[in-house]
């Protein structure tokens, strides 16, 4: 019965949506990233977008006017890694803060969450576990063009990372999972980067991972989505991994 109201509802919502046809097209056009997906794939992440800005609240800090085509931009993208997980994993917070260009950071370390936040000028993003999601709009704009980063899969998969406390580098893992092979995947590839950045060899994706457990996942979740090929070559444990755990095989769609 729940699931009946439940069900009528986000119905209702969807239908009564304001972004057009057009705007929704555009934003399909400029984001290669969703290119890979089938079109009831992409139905679905249009639906769920719709669902996520009725539920999220989108906010422009200072005097930056968010546009229909950021939300847009900025919900597909957050909606992505979930689209076969569903919206209740975004559940225990509400509001995106977005800020005209990169902001100062207040903090220059690893917080009491686990979140290490990007300090080199400008902070361009951070995830606070029960507060909201800051994004820099720049940052937004410029994610999706496959290319291995995506600072809105990487700020929302912190917010995966959150939903059983702390982030720490591991979600709740789905039953089936190992929590085991997900340790020894992660920790593996988490030693190899940091070796290979101490002995100044090459490495196949940003350093940043490097700085937490945390920050590793996020990371590559983003390269997981952006170039999925990178991590099953240099990491295929933690390839695996992801795979389950989003339940997308991004390699072969
Ligand atoms: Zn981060």
């Amino acid at each position: 019965m729940f699931q009946f109201f439940y069900h009528r509802r986000n119905e209702r919502i969807i239908r009564r949506s304001s972004i057009t046809e057009a705007e929704w097209q555009q934003a399909f056009d400029r984001l290669p990233l969703l290119a890979r997906l089938m079109p009831e794939e992409q139905a679905q992440l249009r639906r769920l977008a719709i669902l996520f800005l009725h539920k999220k609240s989108l906010e422009g800090a200072g005097d930056l006017e968010v546009s229909t085509e950021l939300q847009v931009v900025i919900a597909l993208q957050a909606c992505l890694p979930i689209l076969y997980l569903g919206l209740d994993w975004y559940d225990g917070w509400v509001s995106v803060v977005i800020h005209p260009a990169g902001f100062r950071p207040v903090r220059t370390e690893m917080d009491e969450f686990g979140v290490v936040h990007r300090v080199k000028q400008s902070l361009s993003g951070e995830s606070w576990q029960r507060g909201p999601v800051v994004l820099s709009a720049s940052g937004a704009m410029q994610a999706g063009r496959i290319d291995g980063h995506n600072l809105i899969i990487h700020e929302f998969a912190h917010k995966l990372d959150m939903q059983n406390g702390v982030a720490n580098g591991m979600p709740p893992l789905h039953s089936g999972m190992s929590a085991q092979q997900w340790s020894e995947a992660f920790s593996r590839a988490y030693a190899d980067l940091q070796s290979r950045l101490e002995q100044g060899k090459p490495v196949a994706i940003d350093r940043y991972a490097a700085t937490a457990p945390a920050e590793f996942f996020a990371v590559v979740s983003e390269v997981f989505f952006e170039q999925p090929a990178v991590i099953n070559n240099h990491y295929p444990a933690v390839y695996q991994q992801l795979s389950q755990f989003y339940r997308q095989d991004p390699l072969i769609a």
